[in-house]
């Protein structure tokens, strides 16, 4: 009998090298390779007759090789391997790209099955054809039909040294030798409710569906074999985050929650220059339950740019100074603290709420000032960066921690800020905003607060794509603007920072436009490598109005506000991700004036490239652009490789799933909240699931 977690190796067929090679891709075990799940399913109960091809017909044939030859084309390293396929009703050409060593798996005589799509003629070409078709060399093998014919058929995604065929054959034995009831690692009753399918069954039939299976719903993974196999991944995932919830809520807070009454709420309302829109109030009464409650907050605020998420969280910090204790504001770069500072001192003069600033550059007297205003606990609000994780930063009563954008800050970084306190209150701010289930997936032991809308009055930036060929005309365009008191911000790829190439290129745009569009007025250039002072002298020259245009990488996507700039243009737009040319154009839009963003396409941008670029043409909507830039990119490349509980998820798709993430949560969380001590097998899956991630968890 095969236990589910036994090493590769110990399948016939699976030596130790290749088991370490499928081991580094993520398969270690009998039962990883049950969880990779096929990528689709082809209905190979019959075949499509050759006869029966026309362009745009696809599908599955099967026929044997009646010659094959290997051309080499003009084009230089282009070769060409085509081969003609015959089945009982006809003949059809079949052509690889690239691939010569095909070569020695067609070969004339071998039976072969197909799957692809025909193209018609072309001009120029030789009738009907199947160009890079998926391939399978039909073995005769024993057994074939009934594992890769005469079936509904798995196609698995290949893995090292594993073709789709192997994995096939290596499952189908597996899956035979697996005992009728697998235990099955659910919270007893959770199947039943739920109506789950048994695990052992779930696993024969997404791997090997049964005849007459709905090949429509098993392509889309909507059977019920694959959404339970689904649902058991979420639930362990959310399982996880369960449980870190749980210790974080057992520990408590250090000190008693806060007091709010009447008084203090006026106060509170009395601080803003405008009155809250509903989103927002909203928001504000959900972490004023938190700050009011026995348990330590840990919640997301997200909102797009500009909804007024900061109003919010300096409203919260109110609330602590009100009650005699203190909050840390924490910035993703200096000119943004600076710029907080600014706004939260004039805002709060005269209510006898001090704010301290701490940065790298803050030094001498001054720091020693907020060092002690903290010490002793008369200062009660700090805003700063980096500079506040140091350890001479010492808090009477830090109560609430509130980190603006946290893609820019490390959790360990985090974690070092809230040891300066009695488990304090955390608010992390992002405006990326991410759909729900994205974010209960990657911030899964985070409440979560949204702000859906923006402050009224406020104009969209009117945004255009136009194509590199007319950027005379955009800069034209610029030109007029700044005449007209404007200022405007050209923003270049610069991928890496490092990258001199791009840098340089930064640095011959600002000439050009110097020397071309802008003759006699000063232009900036901003970028990461620059030394902090000259940055922020640049920063200052340009938020002061000295600076009408400035060229600067994307040091500028974080939250810089600049009333007056107005006209933003993005060089090689293409070179972007949706989301991030979202937050640039944030930037602009901040004040009265009419705003634009212009995108410059680059002639070599593709047709794709365009339509993505279109999306931000389209809406305004934060999470709009979101939600499309998720689904075209994945959420991985989405969110960053640095994101954890990604990297985790085989079988879920956060878009597709989002009913089972939701339902998978609601019933982690009550599995949490329910056991004092995990079942032991549950807690045995956890580890085996998600072992690295959990060993910070304390289970049980
Ligand atoms: P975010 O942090 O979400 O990017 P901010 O809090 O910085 O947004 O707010 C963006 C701008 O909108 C600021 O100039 C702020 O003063 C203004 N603002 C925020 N809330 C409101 C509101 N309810 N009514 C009018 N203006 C607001
Ligand atoms: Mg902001």
């Amino acid at each position: 009998m095969i236990s589910l977690d036994a090493p590769l190796d110990t399948l016939r067929g699976i030596g130790p090298a290749r088991a370490r090679d499928l081991r580094e891709a993520g398969v270690a075990t009998v039962e990883d390779l049950l969880l990779h799940l096929p990528l689709r399913y082809e209905d190979r109960t019959s075949f499509l007759p050759i006869a029966a091809l026309a362009p745009g017909v696809r599908g599955t044939i099967r026929g044997r090789v009646r010659s094959a030859a290997l051309r080499r084309t003009r084009v230089r390293g282009l070769t060409i391997f085509e081969v003609l396929v015959e089945d009982g009703t006809g003949a059809i050409r079949v052509i690889f790209f690239n691939q010569p060593y095909l070569r020695t798996h067609l070969t004339r005589g071998r039976e072969v099955i197909l799957y692809g799509e025909a193209k018609g003629s072309r001009p120029g070409r030789r009738g009907l054809a199947l160009e890079s078709p998926q391939i399978e060399i039909a073995g005769d093998e024993e057994g074939a039909e009934g594992i890769h014919m005469g079936r509904i058929v798995p196609i698995h995604l290949r893995l090292p040294g594993l073709s789709p065929r192997a994995i096939r054959t290596l499952v189908h034995r597996l899956l035979r030798g697996l005992p009728a009831d697998l235990p099955d690692p659910l919270p007893p009753g959770l199947a039943d409710t739920r109506s789950l399918m048994a695990r052992g069954r779930a696993f024969r039939e997404a791997h090997f569906p049964g005849e007459g299976s709905d090949l429509a719903a098993l392509q889309a993974r909507a059977t019920p074999a694959q959404r339970r196999l689904i649902f058991e991944e979420f639930f362990f995932l959310q399982l996880g985050f369960a449980l870190e919830r749980r210790a974080s809520d057992a520990a408590g807070r250090g000190g008693p929650g806060l007091h709010v009454d009447d008084a203090l709420r006026d106060r509170l309302r009395a601080v803003l220059p405008f009155r809250l829109t509903s989103a927002q109030r909203r928001a504000l009464q959900e972490i004023a339950a938190d700050l009011l409650s026995p348990r330590p907050m840990n919640r997301l605020l997200q909102g797009d740019v500009g909804c007024g998420k900061t109003m919010v969280a300096l409203l919260a910090a109110l609330l602590v100074a009100e009650n005699g204790l203190q909050t840390v504001f924490m910035a993703p770069t200096e000119i943004l603290a600076e710029q907080h500072h600014r706004l939260f001192t004039r805002l709060l003069q005269g209510r006898g709420v001090p704010v301290g600033l701490l940065t790298a550059s803050v030094t001498g007297s001054a720091r020693r000032q907020v060092l002690a205003g903290l010490e002793s606990g008369a200062l009660r609000l700090v805003v700063g960066t980096h500079a506040l994780v140091e350890d001479e930063v010492r808090f009477r009563a830090l109560r609430l921690l509130v980190i603006d954008e946290q893609h820019r800050f490390g959790v360990a970084q985090r974690g070092r800020l809230r040891d300066k306190g009695d488990r304090p209150d955390v608010l992390v701010m992002t405006a990326t905003p991410i759909p729900r289930s994205l974010a209960l997936t990657v911030y899964g032991d985070l409440d979560v607060s949204v702000i859906d809308a923006l402050p009224p009055g406020r104009r969209p930036v009117l945004t255009v794509l136009r194509e590199a060929a007319g950027r005379a005309r955009v800069y034209e365009f610029v030109r007029r603007k700044v005449e007209a008191g404007r200022q405007a911000f050209v923003v270049v790829p610069v991928i890496e920072e490092t990258e001199r190439g791009d840098l340089q290129a930064a640095a011959s745009l600002r000439e050009r436009l110097q020397r071309e569009v802008f003759p006699g007025r000063p232009i900036g250039l901003l970028h990461g490598r620059l030394p902090a002072e000259e940055r922020e002298a640049v920063m200052a020259d340009f938020a002061q109005g000295r600076l009408p245009v400035l060229v600067a990488t994307t040091v500028i996507e974080v939250g810089i506000d600049v009333p007056n700039a107005a006209v933003m243009v993005v060089e090689q737009a293409d070179r972007f991700g949706l989301s991030q040319l979202h937050q640039l154009r944030g930037r602009v839009g901040r004040g009265a004036h009419e705003s634009y963003c212009v995108l410059l396409a680059e002639e070599s941008a593709t047709d794709e490239a365009r339509q993505r670029l279109q999306v931000l043409c389209d809406t305004s909507d934060g999470f709009e652009v979101a939600r499309r830039d998720l689904e075209l990119r994945g959420p991985g490349q989405f969110l960053g490789t640095r994101q954890s509980g990604m990297a985790d998820l085989r079988l879920g798709d956060l878009m597709r799933d989002q009913d089972l993430l939701e339902e998978a949560r609601e019933a982690a969380f009550a599995t949490a909240a329910g056991a004092g001590r995990l079942p032991a097998p549950l807690a045995a899956h956890l580890e085996r699931r998600f072992g690295p991630r959990l060993r910070m968890i304390q289970i049980g």
